[in-house]
């Protein structure tokens, strides 16, 4: 390619046009009957259909080497050829022939030519004209093109459907209509799934980080709650996760002054009872957690055999995967050395409040 590049100089002139040169053995024909001279060498490195095309006639002796290239204006195909030797062109024709170049680089398979021209289409997607690259997308295998102008046509339906274009495919081609009205429904629908994932991720992350702050508090201590083995005010200022962990030590403090209690009906005991039981299910530390009741509750799951109900290991499964992710983005908090650590944890009682 490197040595074809430097004939353009001589096949150009200031305005682009193509001038016969010495070396042109081909003629590329056109829809206005133009004969645009080219160099074999040039098209068939650029482009593999043009060269099985110009290999055709040699194999059959003819000496009359043209190539019609007919349905686009003749100006295209100049900036065509044009960029098979500079494999340049201007936005200026860009915004002139863009539709007419993704043709041509999808028929004459020119890779470069065409997310040229994928790019530069998408950049002038207008409500004007966005049926007709729309269904050209379409047929030159350009999902992202298609799909730019899919959401640009679904949220602008009511000025398109006033275009010419609209017209026409709703008489033309009453299918890629239906493709596109189907493509809106779904989008719809994606976005309300979407919406509620997005939802269901925020729960599980906010859980995931509750019981990042649980062991956060039971091991290093935080502003106001720590481990009673712990020397108090160690860390005074607030952690990276100081809403949560606010939250959590507000809680622990309720857990373990409150009268009612769980099986009081306190709603607020209920949740850090939940809490602690969520901890044990993920917890990784066999023997020595210093998080109250996670050894309490292990032994229990053990003891029933059973285990937990499918929703309850659904919700373990959402917060592990949701901790992993978490972890993945954020730096991970250091862990102390792990302190000789009291075996049991009679509930509350481990804590300095
Ligand atoms: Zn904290
Ligand atoms: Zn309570
Ligand atoms: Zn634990």
């Amino acid at each position: 390619m490197k040595e074809t590049l430097a004939v353009i100089g001589d096949v150009q002139t200031a305005e682009g046009e193509m001038q016969p040169t010495e070396a042109a053995d081909v003629h590329i024909i056109t829809s206005g009957g133009v004969r645009i001279p080219a160099d074999f060498s040039v098209l068939a490195s650029a482009s593999p259909v043009l060269e099985s095309i110009i290999d055709r006639p040699r194999k059959h002796r003819s000496s009359d080497k043209s190539i019609p290239i007919l349905g686009v204006p003749c100006d295209a195909v100049s900036v065509f050829v044009q960029f098979l030797y500079s494999s340049k062109c201007s936005e200026e024709q860009m915004e002139k022939y863009g539709i007419h170049l993704l043709a041509l680089s999808h028929v004459y398979l020119v890779p470069q030519l065409k997310q040229r021209c994928i790019k530069g289409l998408a950049e002038r997607v207008t409500v004007e004209n966005v049926v007709d690259v729309l269904q050209l997308a379409r047929l030159c295998d350009a999902p992202d093109l298609y799909l730019r102008c899919v959401k640009l046509l679904s949220s602008n339906l009511k000025a398109v459907e006033q275009t010419e274009g609209w017209k026409f495919l709703q008489n033309h081609d009453p299918w890629l209509e239906l493709d596109i009205l189907q493509f809106m429904d779904e989008a719809e629908l994606r976005k309300k799934r979407n919406r509620k994932h997005r939802e269901e991720q925020s729960l599980y992350l906010q859980l995931s980080e509750a019981m990042d702050c649980l062991e956060h508090i039971c091991t290093e201590g935080c502003t106001s709650v720590g481990p009673c083995d712990m020397v108090p005010g160690k860390n005074k200022g607030p952690c990276s996760k100081f809403s949560t962990c606010q939250g959590l030590q507000l809680l622990i403090k309720h857990f373990a002054t409150c009268k009612r209690r769980v099986n009081g009906g306190c709603l607020r005991c209920k949740r850090m009872w939940q809490l602690l039981r969520l901890h044990s299910s993920i917890c990784e530390q066999p023997d020595e957690c210093k998080v109250p009741l996670c050894r309490q509750f292990k032994l229990k799951v053990q003891q029933e055999k059973k285990g937990a109900d499918a929703r309850w290991k659904l919700l373990v499964r959402k917060v592990i995967s949701a901790k992993a992710l978490s972890s993945l983005t954020l730096p991970k908090r250091k862990r102390e050395e792990e302190p000789i650590m009291n075996p049991s944890h009679p509930g509350m009682r481990t804590f300095r409040l």
